[in-house]
């Protein structure tokens, strides 16, 4: 398996050699040559292979498919990585990513997709942790040495921390808001007393720090000479083990490869919702992809009509599931090769996007074929929205439904009747969003027995001025 660009300007490399890079030297994404076949013989060896969520069975499915996708790194080395990641010390339990059934009368019912239960709490554990580990081996490979730099304003951030966290040659420098954190996030990212780890909270906004990220990024001779690089939402990597999930979910929540899945995707920047496309492409039989956005609702918009419009910095909102509030959704790209190839790609996001600042395929064929067949279709979730499904589902179900989940939970039951049985994804816990759990229900989700107390731990942050000469200072006296 060789891995190009989406807009075409690349020549093919393999896994290990595009694993560390953010963007594909052209601007665009990396992506395979091919998306794998997965046979219906295959499917039922999977199928087997996972044994239910058994113990070590999401290691052993996550192994078979990385396989598919990844030929440079020893088999035995694959296989090891997988299992020293996806274990229940890690994840909480021997299925790694458990699916729970709710009924909803008449026939009609949730499978809730459990993808949040790994040392953040959000889903985004499920790729990172596995990611650290390769990066780990990569670099060990070549004798070189990482220094992650990044700009968190809370989620991401902390499950980066906690995946890179004691691997070998490896620093992370993750800037972060000031006292603009929930005490939670604070309490989980400034608590980490790995060495490897430097938590620096800056006089400012998460704008300022993102600045700051940028501006150190930009200078190249210090980029190179201190070896920074990034763990973004564009990496393969990711996409990857989160292919992973969608097989595990379709096998928790079907009994047999003959039954067809709907899934409802919270989204933002399009990763997660493309690596289930990824696994229908292959073969898992998923009908429709229900993508769910909050008020920010430029990936509604294009399921709907076609148009693709980022947004300008002042359009994009700060809602209550802020792990959604983005102005473009970067992994789209991927979508749009999936369907086009790179010299559709090229023109888009090369020629139209910069001079239009939007493209529009509503008069494509394929795209009028993939609304009819429902193959995506998407709804828009408000803050009045989510506040009432996480106050309805606590009520009738018992279970506390992160704002995120609840958009995509809201999104999918205005169609129930017609799914009959949707897999919602959770992809955090509510614990993490105080303010808007006690709005719903007028308490607090319970704290997890193991993180009960974290928020009177030791921490190690530093605080520093948003200003990248400092930064650059901090860093490179712990590079020496
Ligand atoms: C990142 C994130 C999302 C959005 O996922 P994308 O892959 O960016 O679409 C949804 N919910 C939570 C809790 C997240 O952290």
């Amino acid at each position: 398996m060789r891995y190009v660009s989406t807009r075409g300007g690349v020549e093919p490399k393999r896994f290990c050699e595009i694993l560390l890079e953010g963007l594909a030297p052209d601007g665009g994404l990396f992506v395979p040559e091919y998306y794998p076949k997965v046979s219906r013989e295959e499917l039922r060896a999977l199928r087997h292979a996972f044994n239910n969520g058994e113990e070590g069975g999401y290691a052993r499915l996550a192994f078979h498919i990385l396989s598919m996708y990844i030929n440079d790194i020893p088999k035995a080395i694959l296989q090891a990585l997988c299992e020293r990641t996806y274990t229940k010390e890690v994840f909480g339990t021997s299925a790694v990513t458990p699916v729970t059934r709710y009924d909803e009368g008449d026939g009609f019912h949730f499978h809730l997709h459990g993808l949040s239960n790994g040392p953040t709490l959000a889903f985004k554990d499920l790729a990172l942790q596995l990611a650290g580990y390769l990066f780990e081996y990569v670099l060990s490979c070549r004798g070189e040495v990482l220094n992650v730099l990044g700009a968190t304003s809370g989620d991401t951030g902390s499950a980066a921390e906690y995946a890179l966290r004691d691997r070998e040659g490896i620093q992370v420098f993750m800037l972060s808001p000031y006292g603009r954190m929930s005490p939670f996030q604070q309490a989980q990212m400034y608590g980490l007393q790995n060495k490897n780890v430097w938590n620096i909270a800056v006089e400012g906004n998460f704008d300022d720090a993102q600045a700051v990220v940028k501006a150190v990024s930009a200078d190249a001779v210090f980029k190179k000479k201190y070896s920074i690089g990034a763990v973004n939402s564009i990496n393969w990597a990711r996409i990857l083990a989160q292919i992973v999930y969608g097989f595990a979910g379709y096998f928790l929540s079907t009994t047999s490869n003959a039954e067809q899945r709907v899934v409802s995707v919270p989204s933002g920047n399009f990763g997660n919702a493309f690596a289930w496309h990824a696994a229908r492409m292959m073969g898992l039989p998923i009908s429709t992809i229900i993508i769910a956005t909050n008020e920010n609702d430029v990936l509604d918009e294009f399921f709907r009509t076609g148009l693709y419009r980022p947004r300008t910095r002042a359009e994009t909102l700060e809602t209550s599931s802020p792990s959604m509030d983005i102005s473009l959704a970067s992994n789209l790209e991927r979508l749009i090769h999936a369907w086009f190839g790179a010299g559709w790609t090229y023109s888009l996001y090369v020629n139209q996007l910069p001079r239009d600042g939007q493209f529009d395929l509503k008069e494509v064929a394929l795209f009028q074929d993939t609304l009819k067949s429902k193959a995506f279709v998407s709804g828009k979730s408000t803050h009045a929205d989510r506040i009432q499904v996480i106050r309805e589902v606590y009520e009738k179900h018992g279970i506390i439904l992160d704002p995120h989940t609840a958009d995509a939970w809201g999104v999918a039951d205005r169609n129930l009747h017609f799914y009959g049985s949707v897999i919602v994804l959770e992809t955090a816990q509510a614990v993490k969003f105080e303010n808007t759990i006690v709005e719903a229900i007028g308490h607090p989700a319970p704290v997890p027995e193991h993180l009960q107390g974290i928020e009177a731990m030791p921490r190690r942050v530093v605080v520093l001025p948003p200003d990248a000469e400092v930064i650059k200072k901090f860093i490179a006296d712990r590079c020496a």
